[in-house]
């Protein structure tokens, strides 16, 4: 089994105001947490390209790719341009988004091509909260939804599933692929919490969204019982061709964006259950792209511990 990181030096330039949690020291804490565990020797790195305005089209409406570009400060201008009251675009969001974009696709044709078993996207502006119609939630372009589409539209994939396991609902992945019953979506996320959506009051929720809303202070033992009771059943009912995970940890026990317990450990065994579903189903097939997680040091080490289970060394 064989795992590619895919992250460019582009996703370090967007950036959103010191005061942003969402910031480019994200990507540097990973780095650091790659080097320091001598992972960064055992797996493959390639730079994101830039996405095709096509791959973008795919998922979002014209209006929000406009409104990106039509707002974008001058190369050389200092200021923002704000889409909504959290999410910013600084001279150099247009390129980072296209690499963010850009990297769930190039991964998304390695490991179909048989390259790699697995891909890590370390990449930023994340994307799930990205719905077909708006940039918002620090999300310009919803990364994982639109590799999905690739897969489908250009591979010609018949079923996958994407896994969310950030601790904010993934509004956008979900409008996406709302109407789309080849797409599984499975995910649990703390609620009420931002974007205060998700939640299926009269029982009409899709069968193909199984996204379950969990109080705070839900602690990884409870995360893991809810995996075993609703997320695996459905997705060996549904056999995907690939999986794709929305891999945010911000439901860190030291993340305070959000007041949810898991910890390294609970990343690695929710992984492991992933690989063993693609395993099963998918020929191992999993792509998988940042999305949260804002504590430097709990962020750096979750991420290696997703990668280690993601590279079958943990
Ligand atoms: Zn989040």
């Amino acid at each position: 089994m064989s795992t590619v990181y895919f992250s460019h030096p582009d996703c370090l330039l967007h950036e959103m105001g010191e005061w942003h949690p969402e910031s480019p020291a994200r990507l540097q804490a990973i780095e650091d947490q790659l080097i320091a565990s001598g992972l960064s020797g055992l797996i493959e790195r390639r730079d994101a390209p830039l996405a095709a305005i096509e791959d973008i089209r795919r998922v979002h409406s014209e209006a929000v790719v406009e409104s990106i570009r039509n707002h974008l400060p001058a190369p050389g201008e200092t200021g923002y341009f704000a889409l909504d009251a959290d999410t910013l675009i600084n001279a150099h969001s247009w390129r980072a988004a296209l690499r963010a974009a850009g990297a769930a696709v190039a991964a998304t044709d390695a490991v179909i091509a048989g390259e790699f078993s697995t891909a890590f996207c370390a990449v930023r502006p994340p994307g799930h909260h990205a719905t077909p119609d708006a940039s918002m939630g620090f999300c310009l372009f919803n990364n994982i939804a639109i590799a999905i589409r690739h897969a489908l539209a250009v591979h010609g994939l018949k079923r996958v599933a994407v896994v969310d396991f950030d601790v904010h609902h993934g509004n956008g992945t979900e409008a996406t692929f709302l109407d789309d019953p080849r797409v599984l979506m499975v995910s649990f996320f703390q609620s009420p919490l931002y974007p205060y959506s998700g939640e299926y009051p009269n029982g009409e929720r899709p069968a193909h969204l199984v996204n379950i809303p969990v109080p705070a202070y839900t602690r990884g033992d409870r995360v893991r019982e809810l995996v075993q009771r609703d997320w695996l059943p459905a997705l060996h009912a549904h056999r995907p061709e690939m999986i794709f995970i929305s891999a945010g940890f911000d439901a860190h026990r030291e993340d305070e964006l959000a007041s949810m317990g898991l910890i390294e450990s609970d990343y690695a065994w929710i992984t492991r259950q992933l690989v063993a579903v693609a395993d099963q189903y998918a020929k191992g097939r999993i792509v998988s792209c940042l999305e949260g997680g804002y504590h430097l040091s709990a962020l750096g080490r979750s991420v290696i511990s997703h990668l280690k289970a993601l590279a079958g060394l943990a």
